[in-house]
């Protein structure tokens, strides 16, 4: 069959000759011939899928540098990618939403940040190396107004890194702000972290880190998370994860290829898909609730969470009267259940000032 001429190609597959111009000058679909004398760019029929292919992907507001990586995939792995690429936009915009809701809240004067008694945490700290390990790379941070739990990546610089980006987001303990403001600086503290921790890579090694981390702003309470450290709230008897893991497993489970039930035996269990120092930019999730008196936090590494179900640690955080007695429960009930990473825990009541 005979090449097409640019204008019925770009009617044929529904973009402009203008698009097609850019996609051949970035290598992304480059024309079958390039008339000698008039220069004007021929396709072949065969082009058709792969141009259709490229303008749908530009229709979801896939960059064109992932459009390219998709287009190289076969057809299994690129709607893996697309997909991938879909869920990470879905969160985005979530997190997006989150923000904007407190932005409203602030513009409108709804903001009680600034203007009502504040709350605070009354907290316990734990973080222990555990029973078979020689180095702890978990790192804690606490007050009454930040609570930080990071865990770094086992090997060289794991250590560094997670007490880096837990003294990041600790910089931020004193300044008094409304949840809005905080939120922005916490994502701004988080990217310096991830700076910070990228410049302990070494020629052939990258130590990341996760970083978790929960901040009271008047009667709210802003949330940082990248990474598995979780964060779960005790509320009216009720016991939630606020978090989501960014592994491999949670992203598979999302997808329902696997069942919530085999996750704890995953051979690739640990592995993260996001983390301070991994991929080419730090994704963290943000959100802002509100506080209220009598809520009890727990913020964990993996060490604890992939040892103790959501039952046991619902147990020990009801039947605790105070966060210290919770911290020395939740690590004696750990080691007897077989526990062998770092384990770190932060558990915080909240109070009013
Ligand atoms: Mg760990």
């Amino acid at each position: 069959m005979g090449l097409l001429t640019i204008g019925v190609f770009a009617r044929t597959v529904r973009l402009t000759p203008k698009a097609l111009r850019l996609y051949d000058d970035l290598g992304l679909l480059p024309p079958a011939a390039v008339d000698p004398d008039t220069g004007y760019r021929l396709y072949h029929p065969d082009q058709v899928p792969r141009a259709r292919l490229i303008g749908r992907l530009r229709a979801i507001g896939m960059p064109l540098a992932e459009i390219r990586a998709v287009c190289g995939l076969p057809p299994a792995a690129a709607a893996e990618a697309v997909d991938t690429y879909w869920r990470r936009v879905v969160d985005d915009t979530a997190a997006r939403g989150r923000l904007a809701t407190v932005l409203v809240d602030h513009l409108s004067g709804r903001d009680t940040a600034v203007r009502e008694p504040g709350i605070g945490f009354r907290y316990a700290t734990g973080c222990e190396t555990g029973p078979v390990r020689d180095s702890n790379e978990d790192a804690t941070y606490a007050s009454d107004r930040l609570l930080a739990v990071a865990d770094g990546m086992r090997g060289p610089g794991g250590a560094s890194a997670a007490a880096t980006a837990v003294a990041a987001l600790a910089a931020l303990d004193p300044v008094v702000a409304p949840a809005v403001d905080l939120l922005t600086m916490l994502a701004a503290a988080v990217t310096d972290a991830d700076r910070a921790v990228r410049r302990y890579a070494t020629a052939d090694h990258q130590p990341v880190t996760t970083l978790t981390a929960v901040r009271c702003a008047g009667t709210q309470v802003a949330l940082v998370h990248i990474g598995d450290t979780r964060v779960y709230l005790l509320r009216d008897g009720g016991l939630h994860q606020l978090t989501r893991d960014h592994t491999y497993v949670q992203s598979l489970v999302d997808q329902g290829r696997l069942d919530p039930a085999e996750v704890s035996t995953h051979p690739q269990r640990s592995l993260l898909v996001r983390a301070l120092g991994a991929g080419e930019r730090v994704e963290v999730d943000l959100s802002v609730r509100a506080a209220q008196p009598g809520d009890r936090y727990l913020l964990c590494s993996d060490g604890l969470s992939t040892v103790l179900d959501r039952a046991d640690l619902h147990a020990v955080l009801t039947a605790a009267p105070d966060p210290d007695r919770a911290v020395t429960d939740l690590m004696a009930r750990a080691y007897a259940a077989g526990a062998l990473d770092n384990i770190a825990c932060v558990v915080a009541d909240v109070v009013t000032d």
